[in-house]
């Protein structure tokens, strides 16, 4: 049996849901519980703050987490990080006020830095050998400047519109950050090898997220062309139809990709172009 903790409200939330729903793993995601079982696989699922997720897995009260990895970095734990999961993500970035002019790290140098996460950015000024002072706070950390309270922030930043609107800019990435999913590093022998079924399953649900099945009819003098468009896993479908001269073409390609790949197709001649939504892909 493994206890997964993942957040119980908040931005991990329902992708972590998803995600493990996607690889089987189905529970009653009902908001007020605190541990649920699953009725399809040997888990439970326990509802936590994020912050908490890295200590319960080190302390072995859940044996997996999703969680950011800012979250891991910053609280120390001893734990594994299994995989990187392809959502949440974010930055851990410094920034200053817009009007300041910036040419390097020393900027820092004796200036006060207001943050939430106090461990990744003392490591990171140490091994600069840089000395800065360091203000926690747990919250509203993008007010601390224009309030006088601070000099610079260290903060998360997605798209960067918050410190925009805050008269501050970006000036340093110290951490790139995604969900990951973390390991307590002592599983029964029983537990590895329902972790390992478990992320056969999750790696499935990642590689067909944001995946789309294309199908097309293409002229055959276009195939040579069509192909060198659309690498697939090992090389797409191709099967003949009974008109001379078509055939018929079968691929998986990124959704982010999808509308630059048919108008190079319909270029070649390819046409009844069909978009399907794939559900699952076993590598
Ligand atoms: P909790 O109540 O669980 O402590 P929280 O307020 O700390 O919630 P959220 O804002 O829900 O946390 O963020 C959870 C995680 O989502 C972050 O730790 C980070 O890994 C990720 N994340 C992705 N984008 C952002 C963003 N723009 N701002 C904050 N976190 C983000
Ligand atoms: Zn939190």
């Amino acid at each position: 049996m493994l206890r997964i903790a993942i957040q119980n409200k908040g931005r991990l939330n329902e992708e972590s849901v998803e995600l493990l729903n996607g690889g089987g793993v189905e529970f009653d995601n009902a908001k007020r519980k605190y541990l649920v079982k699953s009725r399809t696989f040997p888990a439970e699922v326990l509802y936590l703050r994020d912050d908490d997720i890295p200590g319960v897995v080190a302390s072995g009260a859940a044996q997996l987490g999703i969680v950011g990895l800012n979250e891991v970095t910053e609280k120390g734990f001893d734990v594994k990080v299994v995989k990187k999961l392809g959502f949440g993500y974010c930055r851990l970035c410094l920034a200053i006020p817009k009007n300041e002019v910036y040419e390097g790290l020393n900027y820092f140098a004796g200036k006060r830095i207001a943050t939430s996460y106090p461990n990744i950015l003392r490591r990171f000024f140490a091994d600069k050998n840089i000395p800065v002072e360091i203000s926690e706070i747990s919250g509203s950390v993008e007010i601390t400047p224009s309030a006088g309270m601070a000099d610079a922030i260290f903060d998360i930043v997605s798209s960067g519109g918050t410190l925009v609107s805050n008269g501050l800019k970006e000036v340093e990435t110290v951490l790139e950050s995604e969900a990951v999913l973390i390991s307590n590093n002592e599983l029964t022998a029983e537990q590895n090898e329902e972790l390992d079924e478990l992320l056969f399953r999750i790696e499935s649900e990642c590689i067909s997220r944001g995946k789309k099945y294309l199908l097309m009819n293409i002229p055959s003098a276009s195939l040579d062309k069509a192909i060198e468009i659309l690498p697939a896993m090992r090389s797409p479908t191709v099967m003949p139809l009974a008109a001379e001269g078509w055939c018929s073409l079968h691929s998986v390609v990124d959704a982010a990709q999808l509308w630059d790949k048919i108008k190079k197709l319909k270029e070649i001649g390819a046409e009844g172009i069909l978009v399907l939504n794939l559900d699952k892909i076993i590598p």
